[in-house]
């Protein structure tokens, strides 16, 4: 990888503490094309977790005090280092991540986008002035920086979840400790190492690899720390929750989601099944605002899953790196057995393999992209989140029935639906039951909308000046004597 990239110093590992390299690489990183170890970083624990809320607590007041316009310079200056080396670092992510490249300069890009996206929002941290009810009295709400933030982030964007949670942080005038995922750190560290070119002064940013639960119990229970932003399973934000609530820290969780793809008969089918490859197969289907369950209206059942079929058919499977490949492998052997159960549950259950349904022949974690038809309601697809290239298409009647089954879900993060029908888009946009809906589109996340998720889906929003609330306390002045 070194050899491949314009930068090689961009290729970080050591931790980054309180504006030092540190720590001895321990922990291997490998590609998942064809395991091979791309580098090993170290593997901290409780004690470096610790010195690194410290360093992020002594950086706090300097860094608070930082004008708003000074905080957000440095932070278009780490804007622009990164679209200047975005071709390094999404060859980093690509290979240490399995995303085909096209995509890893996608969030390359869009990561670039929250930071220059805060930068500006930086110098609006507005408060208020409230009418008076006592003469001699006048009052206002000023808006300070929360303090230290511990950010924990998933291996599926290994950039851009990175900088959707330190940008806003920065910003507004926090300090982070970040703790990237253990599969995907590379990126992470490369970011670090851009961070601190662009003049993010010692401390202010913090990154650790190493081990999880130790590290996130650091970070839920320090009492210098006090918000944790995470993105991850559902399962561990409920743990980071538990956690959190002995200090009674603020928290951000983004949690797992179970996307319903609703096609209505009225349609655009052609911009249907564009809007189910883009939502269903990005980053093979392992993100976590993905299309999980599609439904089509009956009148367009077969054209639908015909349609998309063969676009899935004609994928590209192979190396990210290479010219045209639109499928890389799964992260890790896990998330193949998944995908393997929710087939084999399915087709139990009566579904047919319309294209795809096995390993590739690439071996490893490649998975053919698949698609499934006449899949029964029950079937355990339409509960669990698959995370992996797997579209299975359920039949439905009327639009009273596919909103039952889109929320009968305890999640609630992303939904979509093909409709041309105007009272039809509002009346099924208010009724669903998710943070975030994409009507006639497959793709939602931009650095100026509220990101973010409902029941079990989390906590909070990212992106858009409703992120920056999250970095904020609000302070209510009295000011009498007047
Ligand atoms: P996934 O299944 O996508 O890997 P996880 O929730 O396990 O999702 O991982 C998301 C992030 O949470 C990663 O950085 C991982 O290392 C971290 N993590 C895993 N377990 C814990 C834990 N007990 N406490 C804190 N962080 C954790």
């Amino acid at each position: 990888l070194r050899d491949r990239l314009k930068d090689p110093s961009l290729l970080r590992d050591k931790c980054y503490i309180d504006g030092a390299w540190v720590g001895t690489g321990e922990t291997v990183v490998t590609n998942p094309v064809n395991d091979v170890e791309l580098a090993r970083v170290p593997n901290m624990s409780t004690k470096e977790a610790t010195q690194a809320v410290e360093a992020a607590e002594k950086a706090f007041p300097a860094w608070a005090k930082f004008t708003a316009k000074q905080r957000s310079n440095i932070l278009r200056k780490w804007f622009e280092l990164i679209i200047a080396n975005r071709e390094d670092l999404a060859l980093i992510l690509t290979t240490e991540q399995g995303k085909p490249l096209a995509e890893a300069l996608g969030e390359v890009d869009i990561g670039a986008a929250y930071i220059e996206f805060f930068a500006e929002e930086a110098r609006r941290v507005y408060g208020e002035t409230i009418p008076t009810q006592r003469a001699d009295a006048r009052l206002l709400a000023i808006k300070q920086p929360i303090g230290v933030c511990g950010a924990i982030t998933p291996w599926n964007f290994p950039n851009s979840m990175i900088t959707r949670k330190v940008s806003p942080a920065l910003a507004a005038g926090c300090t982070v400790v970040l703790k990237p995922a253990n599969e995907t750190p590379l990126s992470a560290l490369a970011l670090a190492e851009l961070a601190e070119r662009a003049g993010v002064p010692k401390g202010v940013l913090n990154i650790i690899t190493g081990d999880a639960s130790s590290i996130g119990l650091v970070l839920c229970e320090h009492p210098a720390v006090r918000f944790v932003g995470f993105t991850g399973s559902t399962n561990v934000g409920k743990i980071l929750y538990k956690q959190a609530s002995v200090g009674v820290k603020k928290l951000g969780l983004e949690l797992g989601g179970n996307a319903p793809f609703v096609v209505f008969d009225d349609a655009d089918i052609d911009a249907a099944v564009e809007g189910a490859i883009v939502s269903k197969y990005r980053n093979m289907g392992q993100t976590c605002v993905c299309a999980n369950r599609l439904y089509a209206q009956d009148g367009i059942y077969d054209q639908f899953v015909e349609k998309l079929s063969k676009k899935v058919a004609a994928m590209k499977v192979g190396d990210g790196t290479e010219q045209g490949i639109t499928q890389g492998p799964l992260i890790n052997e896990k998330a193949v057995e998944k995908v393997e159960r929710h087939i084999a549950d399915a087709v139990k259950g009566g579904a047919k393999v319309v294209t795809g349904g096995k390993r590739h022949a690439l071996g490893g974690t490649f998975f053919e992209p698949t698609v499934l038809a006449n899949v029964k309601p029950d079937a355990l697809v339409s509960q669990e989140e698959t995370f992996g290239p797997l579209a299975p298409v359920f039949r439905f009647k009327d639009e009273a029935d596919v909103i039952a089954m889109c929320n009968a879900s305890p999640f609630g993060l992303a939904s979509y639906f093909y409709s041309r029908d105007l009272g039809r888009v509002w009346r099924v946009a208010e009724a669903l039951e998710s943070g975030m809906v994409g009507v006639n589109t497959g793709l939602i996340t931009t650095e100026v909308a509220p990101f973010g998720g409902v029941k079990e889906s989390g906590l909070g929003r990212e992106g858009s000046h409703h992120g920056m609330e999250e970095y904020v306390e609000i302070k209510y002045i009295m000011m009498s004597g007047i």
